[in-house]
């Protein structure tokens, strides 16, 4: 991009193309983190901002941008629109957030938690909107998460026009790998994630096959079958601990006023053993 020179630059910059390596937070300060564990078999710290900005990618449009899609027939629906039944808050109890006009809103009561558990090859459908208008940048802007078996985070954020370091930007997997490119849509427009998660597989308290997942955002592809290193904590390098094949499905409440509407996964099963 060196040659291009500085008009080229400016007009990908005020259309809203992002950022290259080094890029700075909203707030002027360096991206993410240097002091950080290098992550194994590769040259970047967890939460490098220095680590290569995703592309950004203009989804398709499809027939969910103005209403909910509907879910396959074998599907389990977790949520159409109507109420929490299927989920319980992470604090026990009951889920408390705002059901209404179609949507679950985050209400800063918790988490969320499947009351059934799942696995260990998911399919999962979410659809979803970024709390709007925007509050705060960086990891604070419309920040959530979907945690499988509780504790591997695909990453919910606003990444639209919002930079943070790579691997904790929207379908990352968090502290892990950034996405292929960035197809999030502004905030308030609802976005869909399609994912298929493989659970790892445990043997004599060992770890036998780890976990993969592949994930469409907005119907762009940005994970193909990225290995987990782990699971997927902040400023660490993620390891697994042995865990049940099944696993609850839990959604973040990081502060954000997020929606959520469509929520739908089946369980992967070889032909043979349906
Ligand atoms: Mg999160």
């Amino acid at each position: 991009m060196k040659s291009f020179g500085t008009l080229f630059v400016g007009s990908l910059l005020a259309s809203g193309a992002v950022l290259t390596s080094g890029a700075q937070a909203a707030d002027g300060k360096p991206l993410g983190y240097q002091d950080t564990p290098l992550i194994p078999g590769t040259q970047w710290h967890v939460h490098d901002g220095l680590r290569p900005q995703p592309k950004v990618v203009t989804p398709g449009t499809n027939s969910t941008e103005e209403k909910p899609g509907t879910p396959p027939s074998d599907a389990v629906v977790l949520f159409d629109g109507k109420d929490l039944s299927k989920w319980r808050s992470g604090k026990g109890g009951e889920a408390h957030w705002k059901v209404e006009n179609g949507y679950a809103e985050i209400a800063k009561t918790g988490d969320i938690v499947s009351k059934n558990e799942f696995g260990p090859d998911i399919q999962l459908h979410v659809e979803w909107a970024a709390e709007n208008p925007p509050k705060g940048s960086g990891q604070s802007r419309g920040n959530s998460g979907l945690f499988f078996f509780g504790r591997y985070e695909i990453q919910i954020l606003d990444s639209y026009e919002n930079p943070v370091y790579p691997d904790g930007q929207a379908t990352a997997i968090y502290g892990q790998m950034p996405p292929l490119v960035n197809a999030s849509r502004k905030p308030g427009e609802w976005q869909t994630y399609d994912i298929i998660f493989n659970g790892p597989r445990f043997k004599d308290g060992k770890l036998e096959k780890p976990a993969y997942a592949t994930v469409l955002h907005n119907g762009v592809l940005v994970q193909n079958h990225t290995e987990l290193l782990g699971n997927t904590p902040h400023k660490k390098v993620g390891t697994y601990e042995p865990h049940p094949e099944n696993g609850a499905l839990r959604i973040q409440d990081h502060g954000s006023a997020n929606r959520f509407r469509s929520i739908w996964l089946r369980e992967l099963k070889p032909v043979d053993s349906q």
